[in-house]
Protein backbone atom coordinates (compact mmCIF):
# COMPACT_ATOMS: atom_id res chain seq x y z
CA UNK A 1 0.00 0.00 0.00
CA UNK A 2 1.46 3.28 -0.76
CA UNK A 3 1.90 5.85 2.13
CA UNK A 4 0.75 9.59 1.94
CA UNK A 5 3.79 12.19 1.74
CA UNK A 6 5.11 13.89 3.92
CA UNK A 7 3.35 17.26 3.76
CA UNK A 8 6.18 20.28 4.87
CA UNK A 9 3.22 22.43 6.38
CA UNK A 10 2.81 19.89 8.82
CA UNK A 11 2.28 21.43 12.58
CA UNK A 12 5.46 19.66 13.91
CA UNK A 13 7.42 20.93 10.79
CA UNK A 14 5.81 24.20 11.98
CA UNK A 15 7.26 24.25 15.20
CA UNK A 16 10.44 22.46 14.22
CA UNK A 17 10.81 26.03 12.51
CA UNK A 18 10.00 28.49 14.94
CA UNK A 19 6.77 29.25 12.52
CA UNK A 20 4.29 28.24 15.72
CA UNK A 21 5.65 28.71 19.47
CA UNK A 22 6.39 25.43 21.82
CA UNK A 23 7.74 24.48 25.06
CA UNK A 24 11.19 23.17 24.27
CA UNK A 25 12.86 21.50 26.50
CA UNK A 26 15.90 20.26 24.59
CA UNK A 27 17.51 20.56 20.69
CA UNK A 28 20.44 19.84 19.28
CA UNK A 29 21.18 19.67 15.31
CA UNK A 30 19.58 16.53 14.87
CA UNK A 31 16.53 16.29 17.76
CA UNK A 32 14.04 18.83 19.59
CA UNK A 33 12.05 17.98 22.48
CA UNK A 34 8.70 20.06 23.40
CA UNK A 35 5.83 19.56 25.54
CA UNK A 36 2.81 17.73 24.04
CA UNK A 37 -0.54 20.68 24.72
CA UNK A 38 -2.82 17.74 25.10
CA UNK A 39 -0.86 16.06 27.27
CA UNK A 40 -2.09 12.11 28.61
CA UNK A 41 -0.39 13.23 32.02
CA UNK A 42 1.93 15.76 33.91
CA UNK A 43 5.48 16.41 31.80
CA UNK A 44 4.41 14.61 28.95
CA UNK A 45 6.91 15.19 26.08
CA UNK A 46 7.32 14.87 22.52
CA UNK A 47 10.92 14.10 21.22
CA UNK A 48 10.99 15.08 17.01
CA UNK A 49 13.79 14.46 14.98
CA UNK A 50 14.01 17.26 12.20
CA UNK A 51 14.82 15.32 9.40
CA UNK A 52 11.11 15.36 7.87
CA UNK A 53 9.50 11.74 7.77
CA UNK A 54 6.03 10.23 8.02
CA UNK A 55 6.74 8.23 10.72
CA UNK A 56 9.03 5.50 11.93
CA UNK A 57 8.15 3.62 8.30
CA UNK A 58 9.47 6.52 6.16
CA UNK A 59 12.39 7.07 8.09
CA UNK A 60 15.99 7.10 7.48
CA UNK A 61 17.72 4.71 9.91
CA UNK A 62 20.33 6.45 10.06
CA UNK A 63 18.02 9.11 12.06
CA UNK A 64 16.69 6.68 14.16
CA UNK A 65 20.08 6.14 16.52
CA UNK A 66 20.51 9.36 17.76
CA UNK A 67 16.22 9.90 18.15
CA UNK A 68 16.21 7.46 20.74
CA UNK A 69 19.27 8.39 22.40
CA UNK A 70 17.12 12.01 23.09
CA UNK A 71 14.46 9.40 23.73
CA UNK A 72 16.51 7.63 26.73
CA UNK A 73 17.68 11.61 28.09
CA UNK A 74 14.34 12.72 27.94
CA UNK A 75 12.83 9.55 29.49
CA UNK A 76 15.81 9.60 32.62
CA UNK A 77 14.90 13.99 33.20
CA UNK A 78 11.01 13.88 33.08
CA UNK A 79 11.80 10.70 35.49
CA UNK A 80 13.35 13.06 38.02
CA UNK A 81 11.78 16.05 37.17
CA UNK A 82 8.19 14.74 38.38
CA UNK A 83 9.52 11.85 40.98
CA UNK A 84 7.63 9.56 38.57
CA UNK A 85 7.74 5.58 39.49
CA UNK A 86 8.35 4.79 35.64
CA UNK A 87 7.82 6.09 32.14
CA UNK A 88 5.99 5.64 29.27
CA UNK A 89 7.35 5.56 25.60
CA UNK A 90 4.52 5.47 22.66
CA UNK A 91 4.97 5.92 19.04
CA UNK A 92 2.39 6.49 16.38
CA UNK A 93 2.63 5.02 12.77
CA UNK A 94 -0.54 6.12 10.75
CA UNK A 95 -4.26 6.50 11.07
CA UNK A 96 -5.26 3.08 12.05
CA UNK A 97 -2.40 3.25 15.22
CA UNK A 98 -3.64 6.47 16.37
CA UNK A 99 -1.50 9.07 14.82
CA UNK A 100 -2.88 12.26 14.25
CA UNK A 101 0.58 14.90 13.22
CA UNK A 102 2.07 13.23 10.59
CA UNK A 103 5.91 14.37 11.39
CA UNK A 104 7.62 11.17 12.87
CA UNK A 105 7.65 11.79 16.71
CA UNK A 106 8.11 9.89 20.18
CA UNK A 107 5.42 10.61 23.17
CA UNK A 108 7.38 10.49 26.66
CA UNK A 109 4.85 10.27 29.72
CA UNK A 110 6.01 9.66 33.06
CA UNK A 111 3.63 7.72 35.25
CA UNK A 112 2.65 6.99 38.27
CA UNK A 113 1.23 3.59 40.31
CA UNK A 114 -2.10 4.02 39.51
CA UNK A 115 -2.59 6.41 37.68
CA UNK A 116 -4.37 5.95 34.10
CA UNK A 117 -3.16 7.85 31.11
CA UNK A 118 -5.64 10.39 30.01
CA UNK A 119 -7.34 10.17 26.74
CA UNK A 120 -4.89 10.42 23.32
CA UNK A 121 -5.37 14.18 21.99
CA UNK A 122 -7.89 14.54 24.86
CA UNK A 123 -7.61 18.14 26.46
CA UNK A 124 -5.47 21.60 25.75
CA UNK A 125 -2.96 22.11 29.07
CA UNK A 126 -2.76 25.45 30.00
CA UNK A 127 0.30 27.43 28.85
CA UNK A 128 1.53 28.84 32.30
CA UNK A 129 1.28 24.29 33.33
CA UNK A 130 3.43 23.17 30.49
CA UNK A 131 5.80 26.01 30.88
CA UNK A 132 6.45 25.01 34.52
CA UNK A 133 6.49 21.93 33.43
CA UNK A 134 9.02 22.28 30.31
CA UNK A 135 11.09 24.42 33.17
CA UNK A 136 10.86 21.43 35.77
CA UNK A 137 12.39 19.07 32.85
CA UNK A 138 15.00 21.69 31.75
CA UNK A 139 15.92 21.78 35.27
CA UNK A 140 16.35 18.07 35.55
CA UNK A 141 18.74 18.32 31.91
CA UNK A 142 20.88 20.74 33.37
CA UNK A 143 21.24 17.73 36.15
P1 LIG B 1 0.17 11.46 17.44
O1 LIG B 1 -1.29 11.22 17.57
O2 LIG B 1 0.48 11.91 16.04
O3 LIG B 1 1.05 10.34 17.89
O4 LIG B 1 0.53 12.61 18.45
C1 LIG B 1 0.45 13.95 18.17
C2 LIG B 1 0.56 14.65 19.49
O5 LIG B 1 0.77 16.02 19.23
C3 LIG B 1 -0.70 14.56 20.35
O6 LIG B 1 -0.37 13.98 21.60
C4 LIG B 1 -1.19 15.99 20.48
O7 LIG B 1 -1.68 16.28 21.76
C5 LIG B 1 0.05 16.80 20.15
N1 LIG B 1 -0.19 18.06 19.48
C6 LIG B 1 -1.11 18.32 18.52
N2 LIG B 1 -1.00 19.60 18.10
C7 LIG B 1 0.04 20.13 18.81
C8 LIG B 1 0.63 21.43 18.81
O8 LIG B 1 0.24 22.36 18.09
N3 LIG B 1 1.68 21.62 19.66
C9 LIG B 1 2.14 20.63 20.49
N4 LIG B 1 3.16 20.93 21.28
N5 LIG B 1 1.60 19.40 20.52
C10 LIG B 1 0.56 19.16 19.68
Amino acid sequence: MAEAAYDINNIFAKILRGEIPSHRVYEDDTVVAFMDVMPQGPGHTLVVPRAPSRNLLDADPAALGPLFVIVQKIAQAVRQAFGADGVTVLQFNEPASGQTVYHLHVHVIPRFEGVPLKPHTGQMEKPEVLAENAGKIRMALAG
